[in-house]
């Protein structure tokens, strides 16, 4: 079973295009634990699984209300987490995170939840996620190495059927 992807893309529209068949493939109650530095792609990639997710409206950045819900397609919607604005010290968090709900959001058989700065919530997340790594690329300023790691069954079902529409990825680099 494969339990990790690294994929390399160049622009902001290669991203979306990996976003997108993340949402187009994700079944509801999938979980995609996003990390990365400020302008890493976070946001960008989320995007994408809007488009895939069969979201119409615009997705924005969180950034300033924490959580935005999306309608989207085959019956599910589109749970946008964005932690960067919540506490510093993990007990504001877990309060913070509490308020707006993230346990119903994550126990929600109809959602796809997507959060940015996962790490900074790290005991809340579930065991099974997809965690969504990206970095910038040391050579070239537009270059992001995203890496996909399942951590659990409905995690590794996502990743499998990824590796079998590889074929509509940029550059898959190796499966591991
Ligand atoms: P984050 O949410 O991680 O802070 P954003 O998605 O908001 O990041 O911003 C990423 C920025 O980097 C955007 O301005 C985007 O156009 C740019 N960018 C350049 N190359 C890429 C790439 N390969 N993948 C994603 N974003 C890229
Ligand atoms: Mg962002």
């Amino acid at each position: 079973m494969v339990k990790s992807l690294t994929i390399e893309t160049r622009t902001a529209a290669e991203t979306r295009v990996v976003g997108e068949l993340l949402g187009r493939l994700a079944q509801g109650g999938q979980v995609l634990a996003l990390s990365g530095d400020l302008g890493a792609g976070k946001t960008t990639f989320v995007q994408g699984m809007a488009v895939g997710l069969g979201v119409l409206s615009r997705v924005t950045s969180p950034t300033f209300v924490l959580v935005n819900d999306y309608a989207a397609g085959r019956n599910l919607h589109l749970v946008h987490v964005d932690t960067y604005r919540l506490g510093d010290r993990i007990g504001d968090i877990l309060d913070e995170a509490a308020t707006f709900g993230l346990d119903d959001f994550l126990d929600d058989a109809a959602a796809v939840v997507a959060i940015e700065w996962a790490e900074r919530i790290e005991p809340l997340l579930p065991a099974d996620s997809l965690r969504v790594e990206i970095d910038p690329a040391a050579d070239a300023p537009d270059t992001r190495v995203i890496r996909l790691t399942a951590t659990g069954p409905q995690s590794e079902r996502l990743l499998a059927a990824v590796v079998e529409h590889s074929a509509s990825l940029p550059r898959p680099e190796s499966a591991g």
